[in-house]
């Protein structure tokens, strides 16, 4: 598959010379995908755990989405939002149902995480209260306002001042965040599970709490689902584990299959806090992304991915821990949502081996490492993947001593 030099060596030279260096030099340039797997420029193929982190649910390639994007671009593929259309209303229609908000509830379609997040800030500052209370470690987003709301102080730090208003306090931690939260409070922002912070698991109750803080102050509950909804711990939505509804709800990642797309809904009086004018972007509602997003959800139903998604992920947990591997310290998931966490901080010795033997993940913290798989992952492949993984920490743990 290698096409005239072009290998990774060559292709990490040029990626230095013309991409903007915010990321580390990826190791691999990937030409394809399909299903769970991708090929490099050299013709290597790997398992992708990662998703594209917590992208791709219905993995690479999928018909489905391969069909509506092309018919749809061959339709309409731009129109801005002065304009509507059939994807873009029948996407919101379709998200209010799933939420169970199909008359209180109204959609704000945007390109990214951030972006929604961005515009759940701005709901936020519409109540006319000045301040925020989100979660240490929690992370929304690179934008301005989404940093203020991120709580990881190496990644707001470089930037400062950043928008003001908001206090961070620990995650899970129902006491700390009654004692933060008062009439000044515009908004409660929270993560279900923490992603990037590790798949941080709170307490059973905490969204619930949530909740009840957030109505006795008169504040909003805004749930960050960006990496957590569409079907990826098992639901659609992770709110749902605990039957709360929040006031602000903010998508993307799964929510296009590959394409960019993120939505800030609001739900009862939230739905109704941006007036005409006051928020857009061009490329909001995208009809492509749309459709994309309409096939991911349809395909979901069809192919029964929630419960796929959440039996093979406890699987996951379970073989994994039966490794009992001396690196391995505590495994937890929710749903297709897992951290290995090392005893050691070799994650990224530990991606990086399991990338020389077929496998994509990520390090997730120093000592835990991601997998956010397709829904669609099948059973023999996470097998081969537990079969090899116990190979790869020794491989790893033997590098470091
Ligand atoms: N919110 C959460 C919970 C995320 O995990 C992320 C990205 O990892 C974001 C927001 C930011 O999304 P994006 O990278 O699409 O801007």
């Amino acid at each position: 598959m290698s096409s005239g030099g072009n290998d990774n060596a060559g292709a990490a030279r040029r990626w230095r010379e013309s991409i903007m260096q915010t990321y580390g030099t990826p190791p691999l340039e990937l030409v394809s995908g399909s299903g769970c797997e991708v090929t490099d420029v050299e013709g290597h193929t790997y398992l992708d755990l990662l998703g594209g982190i917590a992208v791709n649910v219905l993995g690479h390639a999928h018909p489905a989405v391969t069909r509506a994007v092309s018919e749809q671009i061959a339709t309409l593929g731009h129109v801005s939002n002065f304009y509507s259309h059939e994807p873009e209303l029948r996407l919101a229609e379709r998200l209010l149902t799933l939420i169970g908000v199909p008359e209180s509830g109204r959609v704000f379609f945007c390109n990214s995480g951030s972006e929604a997040n961005e515009a759940a800030f701005k709901i936020a500052r519409r109540t006319g209260r000045p301040g925020v209370v989100a979660a240490s470690e929690g992370f929304h987003g690179r934008t301005m306002g989404a940093l203020a709301l991120t709580g990881q102080p190496a990644k707001r730090e470089p930037f400062e001042p950043l928008p003001t208003g908001v206090e961070h306090v620990p995650f899970g931690d129902t006491a700390a965040l009654e004692a933060a939260v008062n009439e000044d409070t515009a908004a409660i922002v929270l993560e279900p599970v923490q992603g990037e912070a590790g798949i941080v698991i709170p307490p059973e109750g905490y969204l619930r709490a949530a909740r009840e803080i957030a109505d006795r102050a008169g504040a909003l509950l805004v749930l960050d689902e960006v990496q957590t909804g569409i079907g990826r711990t098992g639901h659609w939505f992770a709110f749902q584990r605990e039957g709360v509804l929040p006031d602000v709800l903010t998508l993307a990642k799964g929510l296009g299959g590959g394409l960019p797309l993120g939505a800030c809904i609001g739900i009862g009086e939230a739905a109704a806090m941006l007036n005409p004018g006051q928020h857009a972007t061009t490329f909001g509602g995208n009809p492509v992304c749309c459709a994309a997003a309409l096939a991911v959800l349809d395909t979901i139903e069809s192919e029964q991915l929630l419960r796929h998604g959440t039996g093979l992920g406890e699987e996951l947990v379970t073989m994994i821990e039966r490794l009992g591997h001396p690196l391995v310290g505590e495994v937890r998931g929710a749903g297709m949502l897992i951290a290995v966490e090392l005893n050691e901080k070799l994650a990224s010795v530990v991606v990086e081996t399991a990338r020389q033997r077929g496998y994509l993940l990520n390090p997730v913290r120093p000592d835990a490492v991601r997998l956010a798989p397709p829904l669609v992952l099948e059973r023999q492949q996470a097998q081969r993947f537990v079969r090899d993984l116990g190979e790869v920490l020794s491989e790893a743990l033997s590098m470091s001593t």
